[in-house]
């Protein structure tokens, strides 16, 4: 019996050196683990430090913890493709400190998925962005990327990997269909990933963003009554009067837009800062074609279905 543990306890010790030695992310998952330490002592700390003016605030003379709490939990989904050549150059790059990027999860053309940090986190993947109100959306979302040089197609086994990964996150935090959307949906005027091959009209089939009705309304649809005096702009048009900015548009085939192409974008939730840009990347991410400035009529068609979506 004694020698039975011997031999158990050595085969123990082999195969913890054996996997170790095995893994080549040993020594960087040797950092996760410290660097999670530290946030750790910081979220453990009661009363919570305070420091610079915010330690002067007029605090009560006890410090009282609720009872109550748990963490905060992601709310989007930003998905990305690597622009890189394999998935093993792109493991690399987030474990490389010197990059300051990162994502929760990459998954390979192979449909192989690297979880690559805790869902509560915060992945450095989506950069100076914004969607809505929300400029911050590294802090509420999961980053994902797909791996892909840019102007591939994504595999089948890749997009079947991501739809069982988007179900467990949806489920599991309760993310609305709307918030599932790409990098270049926040960061317009600087991403153009996913790429236009990204199956944005499955995944919207399946509950992760939205898409529009495939018929989309035509002229002879449209009540005379609706059109007001309002002045009509011109798409791609910055007004330059304020008022302007809720104005109708008009395509050439006499089909009329409740408001203008930048107020439609922005209740879906682009940064219209830049509105070419804004445009470009509804149309990267919706038309998938022609990714230009310009909206024939068939896209502000598409726009005016969506936007109402979003409402
Ligand atoms: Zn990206």
């Amino acid at each position: 019996m004694k020698n039975f543990f011997r031999v158990f306890s050595l085969f123990l010790v082999i195969s913890v050196l054996f996997s170790c030695a095995s893994n080549p992310y040993a020594p960087t998952n040797r950092m996760y683990k410290k660097q999670a330490k530290v946030l750790t002592k910081q979220l453990r700390q009661f009363p919570p430090e305070q420091s610079g003016i915010a330690a002067t605030l007029p605090y009560g003379e006890n410090w009282v913890g609720t009872t109550n709490f748990n963490l905060r939990k992601p709310n989007y989904v930003v998905i990305h493709h690597t622009a890189q050549e394999s998935v093993d150059q792109t493991l690399k790059t987030f474990t490389l400190p010197r990059t300051q990027v990162s994502a929760h999860y990459v998954i390979g053309k192979d449909g192989t998925i690297y979880n690559m940090l805790n869902d509560y986190y915060r992945a450095w993947h989506g950069g100076v962005g914004k969607w809505g109100n929300n400029t911050d959306l590294n802090s509420s979302s999961i980053g994902i990327e797909l791996d892909n040089t840019g102007e591939e197609e994504f595999s089948n086994l890749q997009i079947e990997s991501l739809l069982q990964l988007l179900k467990v996150l949806k489920e599991k935090y309760t993310i609305p269909d709307a918030n599932f959307i790409g990098h270049s949906d926040i960061a317009p005027s600087r991403k153009v990933d996913p790429n236009p091959n990204f199956p944005w009209k499955k995944l919207a089939e399946e509950g992760y963003g939205l898409w529009y009705d495939e018929v989309v309304a035509m002229p002879e649809t449209i009540n005379d009554s609706l059109i007001s005096e309002l002045p009509v702009v011109e798409v791609g048009m910055i007004p330059e009067d304020e008022n302007e900015i809720i104005a109708k548009t008009e395509t050439t085939d006499g089909f009329t837009m409740e408001v203008s192409p930048e107020i439609a974008l922005r209740i879906i939730g682009y940064d219209t800062s830049d509105l070419d840009s804004a445009i470009k990347a509804f149309k990267l991410h919706f038309i998938q074609k022609d990714i230009n400035a310009v909206l024939s009529d068939e896209e502000l068609k598409i726009l005016d279905n969506l936007y109402k979506k979003y409402l």
